[in-house]
């Protein structure tokens, strides 16, 4: 009987394994896991199961059951130390396992402090796993300070919670504006006078010199010289595509594991998806970092494991919760030249183009635009810049047009 073994069970493991079984693959599916949780979602964890309002089962993407029910061996609390591409075999522990075809969707991880800096410290944490914001929980207290380093989606999302929590929020952004490198200066605009409204002091061209404290941190001493006292300290400073394993394997890495249009690394028996993996699109590689990548690319795997061959065409789209505001975002914005502002605050979107051709849109608690921009990429459209601005204009019949 044929084997499939995935290495990694977050979003994009736990989808692709999914799919193998919805798609009728009938062989033996393994799926292996370093936390000793069945696969759950991410993004709540820097959200509602951070502000406490989400029970731990919730976060589970199937019940533990799912995986016997459907004869999907789950290993979890298991790391892979290596695999042996010309024996087709998977070393985890003490035993190994043979494959017939290989996946891995390790996912990424998060980049840390140096411990030079006093990134070791106790009170400092990162956002990754259910462990993570476990152990920062009980920290995150009414009237604490805590510095935010970093004010990427981590950062502003970790902000809005512990702002709502009581705490004394201070975030700290390296480059020139919050969001700079996924977003508009429009969109980084409305967020942090978001953030602002809510207490929160953002310091925007501002890096970490280092953090204070014996053994607990205690506080920071900024890039301005600025020297601050704080009671605890949240990461949010980016992430690196977990590719050390592949690389031990011999394969191809080039900014994350190299795959083709198909998944399909550079042993043809061995696939890649998710944050991990970076593909051909637009005549570029890139990796999507999202759980619609995630969830999309595993399960066009799955069925390329199966002999679909079909190639990955995403369609990507994000969002962030902060406050009372819905962040919803279709296409990708990389390459634009002009932005048109639709509408005002609080309900406004940004419609990123490149010359004439329509790329992102940027949509705060106008679902409307979002879900009108999102189709219009997906069928190609581009409406002119002066028919978006126009608040006349209903939206919905430009999908007709
Ligand atoms: P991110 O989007 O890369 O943002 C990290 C930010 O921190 C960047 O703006 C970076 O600036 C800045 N930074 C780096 N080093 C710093 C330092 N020493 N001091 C101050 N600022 C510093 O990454 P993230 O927010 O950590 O998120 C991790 C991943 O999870 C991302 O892929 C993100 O998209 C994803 N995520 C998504 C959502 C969502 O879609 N709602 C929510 C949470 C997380 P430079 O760019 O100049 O380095």
């Amino acid at each position: 009987m044929s084997h499939i073994v995935v290495v990694g069970a977050g979003q994009a493991g736990a989808a692709l394994v999914a799919k193998l079984r919805s798609e009728g693959f009938g062989g033996q599916i393994t799926l292996i896991g370093e936390e000793h949780v069945p696969p759950y979602q991410r993004p709540p964890l820097s959200k509602a199961y951070l502000m406490g309002e989400m029970a731990l089962e919730r976060l589970y993407l199937r019940p533990e059951s799912y995986y016997a029910e459907n004869g999907i061996d789950l290993h979890l609390d298991e790391t892979v130390n290596a695999i042996d591409c010309a024996d087709k075999v998977v070393i985890a522990g003490g035993h190994q396992l043979k494959y017939d075809q290989l996946a891995l969707t390790t996912g990424s991880v998060p980049r840390r402090l140096p411990g030079s800096i006093g990134g070791e410290l106790r009170g400092v944490h990162v956002v990754r796993t259910l462990a993570d914001v476990d152990a920062m929980v009980p920290e995150a207290l009414e009237g604490r300070r805590v510095l935010i380093v970093g004010g990427g989606y981590i950062g502003l999302e970790a902000a809005a919670v512990c702002a709502k929590r009581g705490m004394q929020v201070t975030l700290i952004e390296m480059a020139d504006r919050i969001l700079q490198r996924v977003a508009c200066p429009e969109t980084s605009a409305y967020f942090r006078d978001l953030h602002r409204s809510h207490g929160v002091d953002v310091r925007e061209g501002i890096g970490l010199a280092r953090l204070t404290g014996e053994s607990h941190v205690t506080g920071a001493v900024l890039s301005d010289g600025a020297e601050l006292p704080f009671d605890m300290v949240i990461v949010g400073i980016g992430i690196s595509p977990a590719t050390s394993l592949a690389e031990a394997a011999g394969l191809e890495i080039d900014n994350g594991i190299k795959v083709n249009a198909l998944g399909q690394t550079s042993d043809p028996s061995i696939w890649s998806a998710g944050d991990c993996a970076s593909f051909p699109f637009r005549g570029n590689r890139i990796r999507l970092e999202s759980v619609q990548n995630a969830i999309d690319q595993a399960e066009l795997v799955a069925r390329n494991m199966m002999g679909a061959g079909e190639a990955y065409d995403p369609h990507p789209w994000f969002w962030s919760d902060q406050y009372d505001v819905k962040l919803q975002i279709a296409g990708l914005n990389t390459g634009y030249d002009r932005v048109v502002v639709r509408g005002g605050v609080p309900l406004v979107s940004h419609w990123y183009y490149a010359g004439e051709r329509l790329l992102a849109v940027d949509a705060m608690n106008d679902p409307r635009a979002y879900m009108v921009g999102k189709r219009l990429l997906e069928a190609g459209k581009s409406p002119a810049a002066d028919v978006i601005a126009d608040t006349e204009t209903d939206l919905k019949t430009l999908l007709r047009a």
